[in-house]
């Protein structure tokens, strides 16, 4: 196994000619359209209706559509049947509670379009820095051979971040990690402070922008709003944001990559909470029920990190750890203590410190809901072996559904 199927870096730098850049940009348009189109279709929707199209009756309407539009007809029937696929997958996530539910795509935001049935002939390299990929109706386009490209990829995404950079990633879903076979569970918490706790006390955080560059980025964002609409400085200002931006994201992708693969290595089942994304910022404010987790300052800025990162987190551990990862109904995680398993709202001394009032124990919040998370895998995975429960943990209140899939 290569270093780069471990961590599962394989995106390059793509070198279209300006000719090809704009075949490119076409093939964006439409797949564009095309996922916009569905979005439409579905927006009335509502769980319980039959109303809302399959994939396959979205796939006649594309024919239908091709056949009326001659733009759409030039285009790669390919690219849009594919954008098809890539919306049913985008529901199918958002039903799987693992991802927000699909929304329009905005011209100049996550613009890209995805090839599929990619053939081994499809990839050549040309010299030690230079390789190419053939795109249909765009030929071959050179990218920037930065890291051995995986072998038997399937697939490929073209596409241009708002810094206006092509990128190709090569789909390859990285081989499954051996188990290390100890037994050992963990429970992994999205944390207030962190952007994950683990129920073995170590506490995560995913990169931001250095003190430097966000200093910088605040004083873009000060310029940006003072230049003037439709202005070349304006273009500039945001160029050299989305570039900041698009740093910070590739620094967080990273991480993921390497804190999963590690995940996966050390422990042999991983507990998540199965999260509804929706849920979650409904729960950044806080119910009575289950006061929020994520409120205030730390809110806005976790928010953003959680919304993009949990998901690709999950997905992750899923590919690398198939089978081990276990999603667990997030209930009462955040006001149970772990140590004595007495439900208590008042627990918390803090967003950030939980002290049981019943047996005194006193631990990170996050930390103590990751262990809750752990346990109520580790309980299920021995009841349904058909035995008794865990040592100490017959006075927890009953679950009836500890497994929510
Ligand atoms: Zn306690």
């Amino acid at each position: 196994m290569t270093v780069d199927n471990l961590i599962g870096m394989s995106r390059y730098r793509l070198q279209p000619t300006p000719a090809q850049e704009q075949m490119l940009a076409e093939h964006c348009g439409h797949a564009r359209f095309v996922w916009n189109l569905a979005v439409e279709q579905h927006r009335h929707w509502k769980p319980g209706r039959t109303s809302a199209p399959g994939f396959a009756e979205q796939r006649r309407q594309l024919t239908e559509a091709r056949a009326e539009s001659a733009w759409l007809r030039a285009g790669s029937v390919t690219v849009q049947q594919q954008a098809l696929k890539d919306f049913a997958q985008a529901m199918a996530n958002y039903f799987g509670q693992s991802h927000r539910k699909p929304t329009w795509r905005k011209r100049g935001q996550n613009e890209g379009f995805r090839i599929v049935a990619v053939r081994p002939g499809d990839v050549r390299r040309l010299s030690r820095k230079v390789g190419e990929v053939k795109i249909p109706k765009v030929g071959w386009v050179r990218f920037c051979w930065s890291r051995s490209v995986p072998h038997g990829a399937k697939s490929h995404r073209v596409t241009r971040d708002a810094a206006g950079r092509w990128h190709v990633a090569f789909a390859a879903i990285p081989e499954p990690i051996p188990a290390p076979g100890t037994g050992e569970v963990v429970g992994i918490d999205r944390g207030v402070a962190v952007s994950a706790a683990l129920s073995t006390g170590e506490l995560l955080t995913a990169p931001t922008l250095r003190q430097a560059e966000q200093e910088r980025l605040a004083r873009l964002l000060r310029k940006l709003s003072r230049a003037k609409r439709g202005s070349n400085r304006r273009v500039k200002v945001k160029l050299a944001v989305a570039r900041l931006k698009a740093r910070e994201s590739d620094r967080r992708k990273d991480w993921i990559e390497k804190a999963t693969t590690d995940l996966a290595r050390r422990f042999d089942v991983i507990a998540v909470e199965n999260l509804n994304i929706s849920s979650m910022t409904r729960s950044a404010r806080g119910t009575l029920q289950a006061p929020g987790r994520n409120i205030a300052a730390k809110a806005g800025l976790n928010r953003g990190i959680l919304a993009a990162g949990w998901g690709r987190l999950v997905e992750r551990l899923e590919h690398k750890a198939p089978g081990r990862v276990v999603k667990i109904n997030p209930a009462y995680t955040s006001q149970r203590c772990s140590a004595c398993g007495i439900v208590d709202a008042k627990a918390r001394e803090s967003q950030a410190a939980f002290r049981c009032r019943s047996c005194g124990y006193a631990a990170n919040a996050d930390v103590n809901a990751a262990r809750n998370i752990r346990d109520t895998a580790a309980g299920h995975a021995v009841a349904a072996r058909g035995r008794s429960g865990l040592p100490g943990r017959t006075n927890r209140e009953p679950h009836p559904d500890p497994l929510s899939v």
